[in-house]
């Protein structure tokens, strides 16, 4: 028995035999063609090409009914990059002028892309090199091994693999495979997003899990801790079944608080909110009966595709969420995309990251440094706003020059919508998001200024501990108890109560049930999380005195060190916390 840890981004527990997809492919080696030769290897490309169509065909038409609308798109951009001269002929050419086998050829060409795309400046267009990598290898898997492995998978087998496609995360979701883990990736991966969209227990970034799992093996894996069990013995099975039979009893009886109010015993009532990354995870918010949405991150509409939406496009996905949630608040985030969004599991394999990406141009920063991608949006958003409570959120923002700059992009914004005869709420509220801590720290001046705070403790904890939230060699120190994390939320709490502006936290953090007491006594009121966590978190919210806990806030931030923290909750959680 042997155990590997990587990070748990997809809740629920899977015992089952594993299928071990390897796709790590041969070192390419060049080999120099006889003239007869050459037409022939012209073929065998062509060949590997229209095989690499099909089945992305073949997949597309496999996409179940019930799955995100987006996987068909991510498909769609998996055939237009084929179809891309830069793909398809480059290579021909090469073959031809240069005698090379067809593989050879390929591999010149994908490096001369990758060589590209490494110097663009548009970091829109730099996350399609993942994609490109993808389309390469599947080509390079025909041309090596005939078809796809995919087609041999027996269902209800457990994937391990050293990172997946979305196409194959569809394929497997069709083949009804109960979870999934992958060797790369990062809880933010497009893999680690589907699979939650899905519904799939999943692992990713279990270093080394292709070399010790073999085919056929019997598997563990548990998505909620990450922790990936090999040839478990006979205790280990019972222990987890016996864990899947709790889940499964656990998530019964919290199914019964749907329709309960999120209120403390006290009586204070608690806006528990959701957070979606596609239209299509409005249907698991409303599941939940969540309150709205707090953070839509729209910067998920930007990705795996050939070119950005426009503003049709995103107004329409804009108002296919309003429209679902009538009279509920929907609050949608401007695009904050920026290198760490690319940090999926193809980074390692494509190359160099820019120096410092969570540091450099990204959400805010980006939108102001390129109106013509922020415009559309800015415009969409507005339109959208006349069909419901939208509410608008700026991401990133560590300045009061950026705000003032985006609120002037607003208002800019609005005038042209007038003069046009389009519709839109001229009061619609506009909220910041302090995820950097100099905003934290002078919340007090941004506050008078916006409508609403949103703590994002996903990178506010990344940059107050100066820990790369992707990188999990120092993933150990990531802690939102620590004491300076905590005094930058209570710093940002007051702020919004002295300026009657409410305050909500949508990281991570407001979706661990572990953290609820603590927060509701540090003042907060509005949590917006995953929605599988929400139910975890209305269940701890019905049981908690509001103003009782306000001790324990107090407690927690004179606290010391950090363990005196950690034991302070476990202590107050008891056994209550999930
Ligand atoms: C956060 O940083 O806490 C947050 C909610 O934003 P994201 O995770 O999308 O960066
Ligand atoms: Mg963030």
């Amino acid at each position: 028995m042997l155990s590997l840890h990587g990070a748990g981004v997809s809740d629920g527990i899977s015992i089952g035999a594993a299928f071990v997809l390897s796709r790590e492919l041969p070192d390419i080696t060049p080999q120099t063609l006889t003239p007869e030769n050459v037409e022939q290897e012209v073929e065998r490309f062509i060949g590997a090409v229209k095989a690499a169509r099909e089945q992305l065909l073949k997949i597309r038409e496999q996409i179940p009914r019930d799955a995100p609308l987006e996987a068909a798109s991510f498909i769609d951009t998996h055939v237009l990059i084929l179809d891309d001269k830069m793909i398809s002929a480059a290579p021909i050419e090469i073959i031809r002028k240069e005698r090379r086998n067809a593989e050879w050829a390929l591999k010149i060409q994908s490096d001369r892309l990758s060589e590209i795309f490494e110097k663009m400046e548009d970091a829109y267009l730099r996350n399609k090199q993942t994609d490109v990598r993808q389309v390469v290898e599947r080509v390079l898997r025909n041309l090596l091994r005939g078809p796809d492995e995919d087609d041999k998978l027996d269902p209800g087998e457990i994937v391990v693999a050293t990172d997946l496609t979305p196409a194959d995360t569809v394929v497997l979701k069709h083949k009804r495979i109960h979870a999934f883990v992958t060797t790369m990736g990062g809880p933010i991966s497009h893999t680690a997003i589907l699979a939650r969209s899905l519904g799939i227990p999943a692992i990713v970034g279990v270093h080394n899990a292709t070399r010790y799992v073999r085919g056929g093996e019997e598997i563990i894996v548990d998505g909620k801790r990450g922790v990936l069990i090999i040839a478990p013995d006979a205790n280990t099975v019972a222990e987890y079944r016996k864990r899947q039979r709790d889940i499964l009893r656990r998530r019964e009886e919290l199914a019964r608080l749907r329709r309960s109010r999120a209120i403390t015993l006290d009586k204070q009532d608690i806006v528990l909110l959701a957070n979606i990354e596609l239209p299509a995870d409005v249907k698991a918010a409303i599941d939940a009966h969540a309150a709205g949405i707090g953070l839509y991150r729209t910067e998920f509409l930007f990705m795996n595709r050939a070119s950005p939406p426009g503003e049709e496009e995103q107004f329409r996905a804009y108002v296919r969420v309003v429209r679902a949630l009538p009279n509920k608040p929907v609050t949608i985030r401007t695009i904050d995309i920026g290198a760490d969004k690319q940090v999926d599991g193809a980074a390692h394999s494509v190359g160099r990251l820019p120096v410092n990406p969570a540091l450099g141009l990204r959400a805010v920063r980006l939108c102001l440094s390129d109106p013509s991608m922020f415009r559309p949006q800015l415009r969409a958003i507005l339109r959208a706003s006349a069909y419901g409570r939208v509410r608008m959120m700026i991401p990133m923002l560590s300045s009061q020059d950026e705000l003032f700059r985006v609120l002037d992009l607003v208002e800019e914004t609005k005038s042209q919508l007038k003069r046009q005869g389009h519709k839109f709420n001229p009061r619609i509220p506009i909220g910041g998001m302090v995820e950097v801590p100099a905003t934290a720290i002078s919340a007090d001046l941004f506050a008078p200024h916006l409508d609403f705070f949103s703590i994002g403790t996903n990178d506010l904890i990344q940059y107050t501990l100066a820990i790369d939230r992707t990188d999990d060699a120092v993933s150990y120190l990531y802690d939102p108890l620590h004491p300076a994390v905590l005094r930058l939320i209570s710093l940002t709490i007051e702020a919004g109560r002295k300026a009657r502006i409410p305050v909500a936290m949508c990281g991570e953090m407001a979706g661990d049930a572990r953290y609820t007491k603590l927060l509701l006594g540090l003042g907060l009121r509005e949590f917006s999380m995953h929605p599988a966590t929400l139910l975890m978190v209305k269940r701890n919210v019905r049981i908690s005195h509001a103003a009782k806990l306000a001790k324990l806030a107090r407690r927690a931030l004179a606290s010391r060190d950090t363990e005196a923290v950690h034991e302070l909750i476990d202590y107050e959680n008891g056994d209550d916390a999930a």
